[in-house]
């Protein structure tokens, strides 16, 4: 049975990159806004580290760009792709705005700054260990009015608030207490992220190769690559099985030159499964609850967006409701605001990695068709289309500012 009760007015689920941005904001604004985060900190897996364009602007107007900027990062200008022998190059230089690049942190480095500047805010709580477990209901059965939660003592407590935020992921805690179910859109692949050394001399930024039936992704970290193998969806039992020397011919099948040191790789036990998932709830709110960042929509890894996006519902939902929330309310048609707002172009952005999934990765991993298809013929031709689809992964459609009230400095 729950010993304590407790009270805050924004009671945010998760602190990945949607809750501590949102705590942040609403800090900011001078409302009581508490995060909960299941881990002790937020060193874990891997979990994609691109910081793009779009949110490295808000970083700068949220007066963080200098701290940022000493957080050891690399920098990726170009995108070079070749699909099925077509090479595509995306030059982020031409980009608008100050950043005309992705940058690449760990994002433990990324959440830890948020952290750090919201926890200068008087009316900001962190809670590190502290496991949303189930949603408190109100005497209507029906308003959401709180959580449940197990402490870091292993205590089973309840917090009352007047709004819940579920930041917490794919697997979302919160979305379930609601019963909610997203809508699938189904994905023809998952991925291996693995690492390799980088040596003095090998390139830099961002490559990707689709072959017929393969598909590897390096990204520079500096002294190693991080790698994303592209594998057929649900085939991560039948590939490991396939053995380690395997996966050596098909890394360098599409990256030669990494023949030097595959052996490197020694053990599955360094190759993580990311599973695949694009969904999108149909609504992203109810009476005292909301849903954003993953839990309202999952994304491919394609263009890896997830994090941007995840960044702008947290500024949208920040912008739409402090005003409310500094006077203790949350009403329903202010939720929807924010789902009117974010759906677009998450819908947007879903829609075109589901047409990259049909037609450019689907094709690759099971044709036998060494031609590129049309779309990445044409894209490769048109300069034009090139500059649109380097815009859209660095910055997105509707990219979100700070609000005026969270902005600091210049
Ligand atoms: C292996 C991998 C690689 C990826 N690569 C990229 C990439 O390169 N670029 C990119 O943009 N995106 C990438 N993504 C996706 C990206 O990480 C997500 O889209 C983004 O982090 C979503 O942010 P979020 O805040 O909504 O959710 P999350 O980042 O998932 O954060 C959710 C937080 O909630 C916490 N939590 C969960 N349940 C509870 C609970 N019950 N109580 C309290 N806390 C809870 C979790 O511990 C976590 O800290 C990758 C994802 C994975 C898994």
């Amino acid at each position: 049975m729950p010993r304590q009760s407790d009270k805050t007015t924004c009671l945010v689920a998760g602190a990945g990159p949607a809750g501590m941005m949102l705590g942040l904001l609403l800090a900011r604004a001078g409302v009581d806004v508490t995060v909960m985060e299941k881990h002790a900190d937020f060193l874990r897996d891997f979990r994609g580290d691109t910081v793009h364009a779009s949110t490295l602007g808000l970083l700068d107007q949220l007066g963080l760009g200098p701290r940022f900027a000493s957080i050891p990062h690399r920098l990726i200008e170009t995108i070079r792709m070749k699909l099925q022998g077509q090479p595509v190059e995306l030059d982020l230089h031409r980009l608008p705005g100050r950043h005309q690049h992705i940058a690449l942190v760990p994002q433990w480095d990324l959440l830890e700054l948020l952290a750090d500047a919201a926890q200068t805010e008087p009316t900001f709580r962190l809670l590190r260990s502290t496991e949303v477990t189930g949603l408190l209901r109100g005497a209507d059965g029906a308003r959401v009015v709180g959580v449940e939660y197990r402490d870091s003592s292993g205590e089973t407590r309840q917090m009352r608030a007047e709004l819940t935020v579920g930041c917490d992921g794919r697997s979302s805690t919160v979305r379930s207490a609601l019963g909610w179910q997203p809508r699938g859109f189904g994905a023809p692949m998952d991925v291996w992220w693995l690492r390799l050394p980088r040596r003095p001399g090998d390139p830099g930024g961002l490559a990707g190769v689709f072959d017929t039936g393969h598909g590897t992704i390096t990204i520079d970290r500096g002294d190693y690559y991080q790698i994303a193998h592209v594998i057929p969806k649900g085939s991560d039992a039948e590939m490991r099985a396939q053995g380690m020397p395997a996966l050596h011919r098909a890394l360098v099948r599409t990256v030669p030159w990494l023949a030097d040191r595959i052996d490197t790789l020694s053990s599955f036990d360094d190759v993580k499964l990311l599973d695949v998932q694009l969904n999108r709830l149909r609504r992203w709110y109810s009476d005292g609850v909301l849903c954003i960042g993953d839990a309202a929509h999952a994304m491919s890894p394609v263009g890896g967006i997830g994090i941007n996006l995840a960044v702008a519902d947290a500024v949208a939902a920040a912008r739409i409701l402090a005003g409310p929330l500094r006077t203790g309310r949350a009403p329903a048609a202010r939720l929807a605001r924010v789902q009117a707002r974010r759906w677009a172009p998450t819908a947007f952005m879903q829609a075109m990695q589901r047409a990259i999934h049909a037609r450019v990765v689907a094709v690759a991993m099971t044709s036998g068709d060494p031609q590129p298809p049309r779309a990445v013929r044409l894209v490769a031709q048109s300069r034009r289309l090139r500059w649109v689809l380097a815009y859209l992964v660095a910055i997105g459609p509707l990219p979100e500012h700070a609000p005026r009230y969270a902005r600091r400095g210049g």
